[in-house]
């Protein structure tokens, strides 16, 4: 829920601003760019000059988004984004809670001398912030924004447009509302903007309706060859080499969802996802029930996020990543043991 203080904090800011910068992490999702446009379209319905700011793409998926394709990549550009940091009065921290989650424009963002109002759901925020509206039990920041810009007064200029922005934001940060997070206010939230036009089928089809061949053989190849099932420890882990992407032509959100194959397995609690980058494994860690997987990703992959939806990264190659985790598996398994008798007591 949006507290009234925070949002006058927010108006004093805005007042005096004419240049804003939207930023939002790194391989940015529906929530990050649905709320980055949204917001912008707003804020340029008050007469401010605004530029969305990215550090990298976003995946194809997301390109039927309105604006997309305005949006500055720190990664393509870097003098443009620079320079939209540099002039901005306010800077928007969305969908993000430490600049870290930034990766190569963190230290461009840490150089701008405007006010930074974070608008966020993920646990501990950091402290860099003027102001914020931060609630870590809320399904997405998608949800959060919303009741943002309907507090600052400009629940009409949430149009059909931007409700879907929105509704992405929310559909794919709840697995399409079925997650615990999700609670009475989500859904009088998507009446709200059902009641001014949403066409929420239409973002449905945009995000799962149609998906590119090599990506369907991509996630069949993973389960089939790619997946190791621990029945005896409740987990299961998928991962992708960098040959396995360069097999069937790897774009940016190909990958996506393939977690919740491994987690969908009967009698999985604990699902992890782990592929290789450029520079880096980067791991999805899933889990069902009163497990942390964000603690695990903390102790272990210097990661963080949700207690049933986290990342984590690490420099080491694959294969040794994936024999790490399963060095790990007897801690998981006795992890989802010790959380469940916690949950009887
Ligand atoms: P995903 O697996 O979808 O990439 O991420 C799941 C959740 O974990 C998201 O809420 C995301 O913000 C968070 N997350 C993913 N990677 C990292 C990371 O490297 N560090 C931290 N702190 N959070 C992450
Ligand atoms: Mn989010």
């Amino acid at each position: 829920m949006v507290d009234v203080s925070d949002l006058v904090e927010f108006q004093r800011h805005l007042d005096g601003a004419h240049h804003i910068a939207i930023t939002s992490h790194r391989s940015p999702d529906a929530d990050a760019v649905g709320t980055s446009l949204a917001l912008a379209r707003y804020l340029r319905s008050t007469g401010k000059e605004v530029t969305c700011l990215l550090p990298d793409a976003p995946d194809e998926a997301l390109d039927w988004m309105p604006g997309v394709e305005d949006i500055v990549l720190f990664d393509r550009d870097p003098g443009k984004a620079q320079e939209a940091l540099h002039r901005a009065d306010v800077l928007f921290a969305l969908d993000y809670n430490g600049m870290g989650r930034l990766g190569a424009m963190a230290d461009a963002a840490r150089t701008a001398t405007g006010a930074w109002l974070m608008v966020d759901h993920h646990m501990g925020p950091e402290e860099f912030p003027a102001a914020k509206v931060h609630d870590d039990r809320c399904s997405s920041t998608a949800e959060l924004l919303y009741g943002v810009i309907a507090g600052l007064g400009g629940r009409d200029a949430v149009d059909p447009t931007s409700a879907s922005l929105l509704y992405a934001g929310m559909m794919t940060d709840t697995g399409s509302f079925r997650f615990r997070s999700v609670s009475s206010e989500t859904h009088r939230v998507i009446a709200e903007m059902m009641d001014r036009g949403l066409d929420h089928t239409s973002v449905h089809e945009a995000i799962f309706g149609e998906q590119p061949m090599d990506r369907m053989k991509l996630h069949a190849f993973a389960v089939v060859e790619r997946m190791e099932v621990y029945p005896e420890f409740q987990t299961a882990f998928i991962h992708l080499t960098a040959e396995d992407m360069e097999q069937f032509r790897y774009r940016a959100g190909y990958t996506e969802g393939l977690v919740n194959k491994a987690l969908g397995v009967a009698g999985v609690k604990v699902a992890v996802f782990a592929k290789q980058s450029s520079d880096r494994v980067k791991m999805s860690f899933r889990s069902v029930g009163q497990y942390s997987v964000r603690d695990f990703a903390e102790k272990h992959f210097d990661g963080g996020g949700h207690h049933n939806a986290a990342g984590g990264a690490s420099k080491e190659p694959i294969g040794v990543v994936m024999a790490r985790l399963r060095g790990l598996l007897p801690e998981i398994s006795a992890g989802i043991l010790a959380a469940e008798q916690d949950e009887v007591e």
